[in-house]
């Protein structure tokens, strides 16, 4: 099928999909040295918007910087990646919503793996929002691969060669007939999925690893935090243990490509009855909307 999003910013400017390539040389494909965001823009009659796009942008600076990819901050800001975001969008023209996933590569060819001061290109392109999990119920399974701590591939900076953690963790849940995986560190605590953060429920409090477990600092998981503390459901971020998933009243993941979704079941543990607790279906319902309407956060990224 046709791709329905050909034309992609790469660089300085949009190309069609075809010219957007980086070596097979470069630090990006020798050794994953990429990192990137994705988010979602929404269609709405002829407007488009973006969710919290200054959050997605500080993030990628943030992933460059702990990698020590320094062309990035050198050569881009917002100001530049905000109007290259609308060029783009108005290139593509969606009629539905789509992601977008920005990614800044290390292209220099060099013998050795090192990064400060290697070139850098931008890519940035439109793909459609389907969602990479089952959004009425999954099933998780722990995995046997431990999450990569914050001293060897450090979770927070979103590195494409780190994903190959990912990658492993998914596709055993997959073969042994689960929809992901539950990560774990290295002392068997909680720490994410493959591509989506964790809450919990019990006795109404909502918790989720803190963002010293070995996790990506989610967009969404921030802003579910949010929603909750408005909607006075007590908070808590702290170490988990893989068993308080058993029995716990509700499991739920965020991220762009899940949504907020519910989580049925674990290891072969039902989460309570098996169905989608209150809560989760609550804050799935406010993250929907907030997504879509910028009530009063700033969240909500008009492009046009
Ligand atoms: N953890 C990992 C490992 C991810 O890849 C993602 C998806 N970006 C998330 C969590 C969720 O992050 P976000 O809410 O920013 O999409």
């Amino acid at each position: 099928m046709a791709n329905p999003y050909p034309q992609v910013y790469f660089g300085d400017r949009i190309v069609d999909a075809g010219e957007a390539s980086v070596g097979v040389g470069s630090s990006a494909v020798l050794y994953g040295l990429s990192v990137y965001t994705v988010f979602p823009v929404h269609v709405d009659g002829s407007a488009r918007t973006a969710f919290r796009l200054d959050d997605h942008f500080r993030r990628l600076e943030e992933s460059c910087k702990i990698i020590g990819i320094d062309r990035f901050a050198a050569e881009w800001d917002f100001a530049r990646f905000r109007p290259a975001v609308i060029d783009l969008i108005a290139a593509n023209a969606p009629t539905e919503d789509v992601f977008v996933r920005a990614t800044v590569h290390v292209v220099e060819s060099i013998p050795g793996t090192r990064v400060r001061g290697c070139a850098i290109k931008v890519s940035i392109f439109v793909y459609d929002a389907m969602p990479i999990v089952p959004q009425d119920g999954m099933r998780l399974k722990s995995s046997p691969w431990r999450r990569i701590p914050d001293n060897a591939i450090p979770s927070r900076a979103k590195v494409n060669g780190a994903y190959v953690n990912s990658v492993l963790a998914k596709q055993d849940a997959i073969d042994s007939g689960y929809d992901d995986c539950v990560f774990l560190d290295g002392n068997g605590h909680v720490c994410e999925l493959s591509a989506a953060n964790i809450f919990l429920v019990r006795n109404g409090t909502l918790i989720t690893p803190d963002v010293s477990c070995d996790i990506l600092d989610g967009i969404n998981r921030r802003t579910i935090l949010t929603l909750a503390a408005e909607d006075g459901i007590p908070v808590v971020e702290r170490t988990i243990d893989l068993t308080e998933l058993y029995i716990a009243d509700e499991v739920f993941v965020t991220g762009t490509s899940s949504g907020t979704s519910p989580v049925t079941e674990v290891d072969g543990r039902l989460i309570a009855d098996g169905r989608p607790g209150p809560i989760s279906q609550t804050l799935r319902k406010r993250h929907t909307a907030a997504l879509r309407t910028d009530i009063h956060h700033g969240w909500v990224t008009r492009l046009f």
